[in-house]
């Protein structure tokens, strides 16, 4: 099928493909679930949404795995706070996650494990790496200490381990050196606490992935990624934890969303600029906010913006209008069905090539405008049903209503 994304460790645009035989395996780190999901995480997720029913779409048989993370310092204390158990926080916020996720038309993954059902298992990875001499007991839990050589399989060509390397022996401001982590932690006010031999804690977040990663998909995955943010610490340490335990990578391929921005200063939850999934979808629309957030390509930060969402939604509903009249819904015509399969493989190939969601939406719109501008009726007389069925491929793929 030709699909190539580009390779975050080289920048050079490399195959992605299923390994014959398997289905292409998906994980993508989910949420840490304490409050609502906001427009930078849909975007992350919505790239990977289109690549799933892009593949689907060619008869590819994807397995897609998310995470949920729910337990962690911010739940814990977002559950003292509102008086509550971290575990019923965590399951509300949730149910909320993925109501959220499905309100933009992404579509759920086959799997999602939490990380609370896993303790036993992540109890056993770190006795299985305890054996590898690499942890060490200290104030912060059991640490892990990377060997020296650089895993070349680690994600990230990224300048926070350009950075580690020019200044060795800089500490974070955890305390620990850049390329150590936690894989068992001291317990947190508020929060559960499991016995392990290195006595009560929960596990870390890294391990957690690994774990799960490993268990459901099996080592490596066809696709790893997330927001931009992931790819250090979290990308590089279960990289390090898959070739220290299984001496294979952790992924064959990374994908990586970049953020989106309010006045240049990344959206998050810490910082409070954000604009949360629900309140964009109830002020623009659904398929407004998936057309916006689709606009820009995935490798560049997307600036949220008022004006460009009425744009996006202009343009969406412009779209649908168009194609309507064409189907003859409206006006009675029917769409040429070869400059309609054009359009199918032209989009189909802007997908394949690099995730190029923003040329497909462009060429649509495009495309939509050159309906409207000519007089109804003047379309050549084409099938109708196999119109409707390239239609149908097109919103398929990118899931956006487009009649
Ligand atoms: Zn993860």
């Amino acid at each position: 099928m030709g699909l190539a994304v580009r390779d975050p460790r080289s920048g050079r645009v490399r195959p992605l493909g299923p390994r014959p035989g398997r289905p292409f395996t998906i994980y993508v780190c989910g949420p840490t679930v304490y409050a609502d999901a906001h427009v930078g995480h849909a975007r992350t997720y919505l790239f990977f949404d289109v690549l799933k029913r892009h593949l689907q779409a060619e008869g590819v048989r994807v397995r897609h795995v998310m995470n949920i993370t729910d337990f962690e310092d911010k739940i814990f204390d977002r559950a003292l706070a509102l008086e509550t158990s971290w575990k019923l926080l965590a399951r509300r916020e949730e149910r909320r996650f993925r109501s959220d996720l499905g309100s933009v038309g992404i579509l759920p993954a086959d799997l999602y494990p939490r990380a609370s059902d896993h303790i036993a298992a992540m109890r056993s990875t770190v006795r299985a790496l305890a054996r590898t001499g690499r942890l060490e007991p200290r104030e912060q839990g059991l640490v892990y200490r990377p060997s020296d050589r650089r895993s070349r399989e680690s994600p990230l060509a990224s300048e926070a381990v350009e950075h580690a390397v020019a200044e060795p022996g800089v500490p974070s401001p955890d305390g620990l050196e850049l390329g150590e982590f936690s894989v068992w932690l001291p317990p947190h006010p508020g929060g559960p606490a499991w016995p392990s031999p290195w006595g009560m804690g929960t596990p870390g977040w890294h391990l957690e992935c690994y774990v799960m990663a490993r268990r459901y998909l099996g080592l490596p995955v066809d696709l790893h990624g997330g927001g931009l943010d992931l790819a250090f610490p979290h990308h590089y340490a279960e990289s390090e934890l898959a070739q220290a335990l299984d001496r294979r990578p952790f992924a064959r391929h990374y994908l990586y969303a970049d953020f989106v921005t309010q006045h240049g200063v990344k959206m998050s939850k810490s910082t409070g600029n954000l604009v949360t999934v629900r309140s964009a979808v109830q002020g623009a629309g659904a398929a407004a906010v998936r057309w916006y957030l689709l606009s820009v390509p995935y490798g560049r930060p997307l600036e949220w913006d008022q004006r460009a969402l009425e744009v996006a939604a202009h343009a969406a509903s412009s779209v649908r209008r168009a194609f309507r009249i064409a189907l003859g819904d409206v006006g009675g015509g029917s769409l040429a069905e070869r400059s309609l399969r054009r359009l199918r493989d032209d989009v189909s190939k802007d997908l394949s090539r690099n995730l190029g969601t923003e040329r497909a939406l462009a060429r649509i719109a495009r495309y939509a405008t050159v309906i409207e501008r000519s007089a109804r009726g003047a379309f050549p007389k084409g099938s109708r049903r196999s119109s409707l069925a390239l239609v149908a491929d097109m919103e398929r793929r990118l899931g956006l209503p487009l009649h």
